[in-house]
């Protein structure tokens, strides 16, 4: 009875406090803060957006535009149109329903006082010049990448996923110019917008009565010669995605951009996709690794255009969702176009390493986060959104079985096609399906919920067993999977395997007594499953000579899995994974083996390193399949420190006589041969550059190569440079540069740029593209291993408590290598 009478009397302090306190304004603060886009779309209704842009030709003057911008008005508040830049880049003069206004820009918003809105109706015009920053502008080509929120910066707009809008676009462009816009008659949200324009080749296609369109930039006949291929995987794609889902390609056109010096792999802009040149063209004797990415990349994008595009996250926290359904459906789209292909290892090996490099740190975080102001946004992308969440869908596909989850997402299209949906919605559409297998219970610990499980067992001499599942963050969470466990014998064959489903914390089974067990053998399960250090050896020995492809590839990521949990050490773990590969005849385990090991080289002290350098290296002469031989090479290429490798690669490098080698192999052994021989560094790359065939490629070279340089008031210099956010313009080269400057070699001059390159990290999350904080911190810390490098970056963590949590995650994630020593 108690609580009932406090539950009436917070009833009467709430509607009190209702009556008497006037409705709350909406801030106006920089951004687009949660608030603001809650009440925006609640009051705004059928926006168009008629833009035309002015291009010069210098590329040191603005672009301009004016905009023609109409909605409906529901509100009784002052309206915020975003608009991020000084206020001077606005006409002084807007005219909204055709009185002159003036401009009030506070705060990255264009304010439109209440009285001069029509509630209905309403036409806003304005005139100014855009920010540099969202163009990607280039000598003769530009194209936008507005993702998360960018397009406020460069026209003004209501710049939030769930506000869709139609646009109609027109460019006036320097002489010899070609665009390629999506101004659609569906509605799309503003991130979706996009045009490029520039000196492009353009290629059109018919496929299945359908046109697609390429821009490209590429010149060599070899790789433009792909094109046709790359079509039919579009037109693949297309028809996959129409069979899975039931709903025709919802856009009117398809029209793709290959970019050179891209900084995703892709971008969803539908009719208008993105697509970077290293993944799309591939050189000569490209791997099974390239030719399976390009296509998955392909896949994606297309997979977006039902899952992203047609059905949008009502806000970024789910922009998780539609990068989790475009993996999805890549990966099995890969299924159908590389029947040969072992595609259950294929998605082991794509997803759980990279998954499992962030989820075991102090940084990782759940799938689904809170984000309360889109300048936030980019922070929520990265390893757990691209990796783990496929993990999460094949799992809930598992629970929920194929037929259900296909026809709850079938529905979920439907219903919220051309609008915005939430994550919580589509659980929703999936639970009307097969409800005994709730896709709610399994969300709220696989979705909003960090971290990932540490499973081992007990067995007695019977071989009863006890599997036990342990939330490491000590929440008590159960992580619901299936994975098989094996009993091997001392003969270390398998005598026998059990499925185990994880529906508890504890979970019985029996293996054959005396058996000694190993779990994870089908590489399912998603954790870190512990081996004990008697079974090691056995298993170790056990698993290499397994016969079955997926025992192997677990076992590979069993054991790396159990250095990291501190079972193993770094040379050990090396001498295992060694001998593993010298055996290995399959190409997607040898590629993750090479990864491993290679990542172990630092771990080592320097007589283990040099000797492991020279077995990696001879191993890159003698391994029977190409790609081992090939990645080993590449690896090692950009990392041996020994100076007989160095003699060796200083070779291959010079006569250019490796044939599994390409140009762009050469290129980044030249840095890395530069800086380990500074007294021919400037002779290095004169040749390098000598050989290369393209502007493009000359403009990236002589950006990049400079911190080869050994002076280092010049390194110095550089560093200094790039802490200015003009220098960073295009970040692919910034990053490849900043890594050189924090090359391993260069401790610990390099450690006096940790300090300045993490109090940059709130400005590089402010003025750079989504993935770029992490690249910043990857490139700053990668290369650090000393323990004074480790004090300063623990002393920055302590000093900077207030640090945004996803930011704080994003360092913790990047420090993980040097702050495990
Ligand atoms: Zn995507």
């Amino acid at each position: 009875m108690k609580q009932k009478i406090n539950l009436l009397g917070a009833s009467i302090v709430l509607l009190l406090a209702f009556i008497t306190m006037p409705l709350q304004a909406v801030n106006i603060e920089n951004g687009v803060s949660k608030q603001l886009a809650l009440y925006r779309a609640d009051n705004l209704r059928d926006i168009s957006y008629s833009l035309s842009f002015t291009v010069p030709d210098e590329l040191d003057k603005p672009v301009s535009f004016f905009e023609t911008l109409r909605f409906k008005w529901l509100g009784h508040e002052d309206l915020q149109i975003d608009f991020q830049g000084a206020a001077s880049q606005i006409d002084g003069v807007i005219m909204v329903n055709g009185k002159a206004v003036d401009a009030l820009v506070r705060n990255e918003h264009i304010i439109i006082p209440s009285h001069y809105l029509n509630l209905g109706e309403n036409k806003v015009l304005i005139g100014g010049v855009s920010g540099d920053k969202a163009l990607n502008r280039h000598e003769d080509y530009l194209y936008t990448l507005f993702v998360p929120d960018h397009a406020r910066s460069v026209f003004p707009c209501f710049d939030q996923p769930d506000l869709k809008a139609q646009f109609n676009v027109e460019l006036d462009l320097p002489e010899g110019w070609v665009s390629l816009t999506n101004d659609t008659e569906r509605p799309i949200p503003t991130y979706l917008f996009s045009f490029t324009a520039g000196k492009f080749q353009v290629q059109p296609a018919i496929r299945d009565g359908r046109e697609l369109t390429a821009l490209y930039r590429e010149t060599d006949p070899d790789k433009v010669a792909q094109l046709p291929a790359i079509f039919d995987q579009v037109a693949l794609s297309l028809q996959w995605m129409e069979r899975y889902t039931g709903i025709d390609y919802p856009f009117e056109k398809y029209g793709f951009v290959i970019l050179p010096g891209y900084q995703f792999g892709g971008m969803e802009h539908p009719g208008c996709i993105q697509f970077t040149d290293q993944r799309m063209f591939l050189g000569p004797n490209p791997s099974a690794d390239e030719r399976m990415s390009r296509l998955n990349l392909i896949a994606h994008e297309t997979a977006h255009m039902w899952f992203g595009d047609l059905v949008t996250m009502r806000w970024f926290d789910d922009v998780w969702t539609k990068e989790v359904f475009a993996n999805f459906m890549a990966d099995k789209i890969s299924r159908e176009m590389f029947p040969g292909v072992n595609h259950d290892l294929a998605f082991i090996k794509t997803h759980y390493p990279v998954a499992m490099s962030t989820d075991r740190t102090q940084g990782t975080h759940p799938i689904q986060q809170p984000l309360d102001n889109l300048n936030q946004a980019g922070l929520l992308y990265g390893n757990i959104i691209y990796h783990k969440a496929p993990i999460m869908m094949r799992k809930l596909e598992q629970e929920k079985g194929a037929d259900a989850l296909r026809l709850g997402l079938r529905s979920y299209l439907r219903r919220f096609a051309y609008d915005n949906a939430t994550w919580d919605d589509l659980i929703n559409e999936l639970d009307k399906f097969e409800p005994e297998h709730s896709a709610r219970s399994f969300s709220n610990v696989w979705v909003k919920q960090k971290g990932m499980p540490v499973i081992s067992c007990e067995m007695d001499a019977d071989g009863d067993m006890d599997i036990i599942q342990r939330d490491p963050w000590g929440r008590g969470l159960t992580w619901k999977q299936g994975f098989d466990v094996a009993g091997l014998n001392a003969s270390s064959s398998i005598d026998d395997v059990k499925p185990v489903y994880m529906y508890s914390n504890r979970v019985m089974t029996s293996l054959p007594a005396g058996s000694t067990p190993a779990l994870n053998v089908n590489g399912e399960g998603y954790g870190q499953f512990v081996i004990d250090a008697q079974a090691m050896p056995l298993l170790a020995d056990a698993w290499r000579t397994m016969p079955n492809d997926m025992n192997r590839y677990a076992a590979v990521l069993n054991l790396n899995e159990n250095f990291h949990m501190g079972n193993l050490t770094a040379g050990q773990l090396f001498d295992m994974l060694f001998n593993f590969l010298s055996h290995e005849p399959n190409e997607l385990i040898a590629s993750t083996t090479s990864d491993f090991l290679s990542a172990l080289l630092s771990r080592l002290d320097a007589s283990q390193r040099y000797t492991a350098e020279g077995r990696m290296f001879n191993m890159a002469q003698s391994h029977n399949l190409q790609s081992v031989r090939q990645s080993l090479l590449r690896l090692l290429s950009l990392q041996a420190v020994s100076p007989e490798i160095i003699d060796r690669f200083y070779d291959i490098w010079k006569n250019q006589d490796s044939p599994i080698l390409n140009n762009r192999d050469y290129t980044r052994m030249a840095y890395h041969l530069a800086i380990m021989r500074p007294g021919q560094w400037d002779a290095i790359l004169a040749t390098q550059r000598e050989r290369l065939k393209t502007d493009d490629e000359r403009s990236e070279f002589d950006f990049i190569s400079r911190a080869c340089n050994p002076d280092e008031q010049v390194q110095q210099q550089l560093f200094d440079e790039l802490l200015q956010a003009e220098n960073r313009h295009v970040e692919p080269w910034a990053r490849s540069l900043l890594a050189l400057l924090n090359d391993p070699t260069r401790e610990p001059y390099s450690n006096r740029y940790l300090e300045p390159g993490l109090d940059a990290l709130e400005e590089i999350q402010r003025t750079g593209d989504i993935f770029f904080p992490g690249y910043w911190l990857s490139s700053l810390l990668g290369g650090h291993h000393s323990p004074e490098a480790q004090q300063i970056v623990k002393t920055w963590i302590n000093t900077h408590p207030s640090l945004a949590p996803a930011l704080k995650n994003k360092l913790l994630e990047n420090a993980y290598w040097l702050l495990l020593q």
